[in-house]
């Protein structure tokens, strides 16, 4: 099969708002309305014996709270819904953890690096989190238009989502969770995020994926202000090797995008793309140039205002790649501005 070859989706419609759609014994997925792109996410509901288990929630806006609230009137009659399970930190699968446990009582699991992100993101002021983003995206050699933009926006995290809950439990990587008839087993991955948890249940050989693995759009790999020299392409890179004894048949419940199968085929799609960027990156390269200016040649053309964050963000992420692997030389220009130029 072709590199590019768009992998087949096992169905042709999504469940409509407010319903969900058993997909394999105790297996429910409910698709949430997202106010931006990808459109949506996926989220799940698993029943066990002693009640349900719900993984991840969608953004914190009254649409998705009126949506849960019908959806746990209709599903959650006869057992509680139990536990929420947060994948990883991002605002459309941690957006109303805060409201869940406030409103339902639930117990919040999750990996405790997504968890000390979270919280360590969200309980930063608008103007501190504003000076680290000037001085960052300043050095990423960023316009004054966008470096005004980005400090106006302060801490866009903390106004996005519900509060994060102060306590949780631990989920961590190998764990057995018995969450619905049969066990689901725990992986936790680096490079999208911290730690970004997937589960897998043999039984019905389904892989809940997260955004680890999208079956038609390539995960967000960046850097971030607090760690501008971290290297999450070479972490996600690794990480897709938990994934690989995964055979074709597995079926893939991603957070965005209709579940598919044919994981060994996607995975070699994800690096094939991340190859294919890192050639066009490093070939942008001959004279020293900024991440800003990278970021620009890596899509095509200019970037708009708010594309910048991801775009510099996977620029990157494929440069400090490329500088571990001393392909590139990495160094601060007259004006503090780091420069990047093949060696
Ligand atoms: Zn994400």
């Amino acid at each position: 099969m072709p590199l590019k070859t768009r992998l087949k989706t096992l169905y042709n419609k999504l469940p409509e708002p407010g319903d969900s759609l058993e997909i394999a014994p105790g297996v429910n997925w409910i698709c949430m309305p997202l106010p931006f792109l990808p459109a949506f996410i996926n989220c799940w509901l698993l029943e066990a014996e002693d009640g349900f288990t719900l993984i991840d929630t969608g953004v914190n806006n009254s649409k998705t709270k009126k949506i849960w609230e019908s959806i746990l009137r209709k599903q959650c009659t006869e057992k509680p819904l139990k536990r929420l399970i947060i994948s990883h930190f991002h605002p459309d699968h941690i957006g109303l953890a805060g409201w869940f446990v406030q409103k339902f009582q639930v117990h919040l699991l999750m990996p405790q690096p997504e968890w000390l992100y979270a919280r360590a993101l969200y309980l930063l002021p608008d103007t501190t989190l504003g000076e680290i983003m000037v001085d960052f995206y300043r050095r990423c050699g960023c316009e004054s238009e966008f470096l005004d933009y980005a400090n106006k926006g302060g801490n866009t995290y903390a106004h996005s989502i519900s509060a994060i809950p102060h306590n949780f439990r631990r989920i961590e990587k190998h764990q057995k969770l018995h969450l619905t008839e049969s066990n689901w087993f725990t992986e936790c991955s680096s490079g999208h995020s911290p730690a970004q948890l997937t589960l897998y249940n043999q039984e019905h050989a389904l892989l809940i994926a997260a955004d680890q693995i999208l079956p038609h759009i390539s995960p967000n790999i960046s850097v971030w202000p607090e760690e501008p020299f971290g290297n999450p392409l070479q972490h996600y890179l690794d990480s897709l090797k938990d994934f690989e004894y995964f055979n074709a048949d597995v079926t893939m419940l991603p957070s965005h995008g209709y579940p598919t199968k044919n994981i060994p085929q996607r995975l070699r799609q994800l690096a094939h793309h991340h190859d294919e960027r890192l050639e066009i990156i490093y070939n942008s390269c001959k004279k020293p140039q900024t991440a800003s200016e990278v970021a620009a040649a890596m899509l095509g053309g200019e970037v708009g205002l708010q594309h910048v964050f991801f775009a510099v963000g996977e620029a990157l992420a494929h440069l400090n790649y490329l500088v571990e692997k001393g392909e590139i030389i990495r160094s601060v220009n007259s004006k503090n501005v780091w420069n990047y130029q093949q060696k």
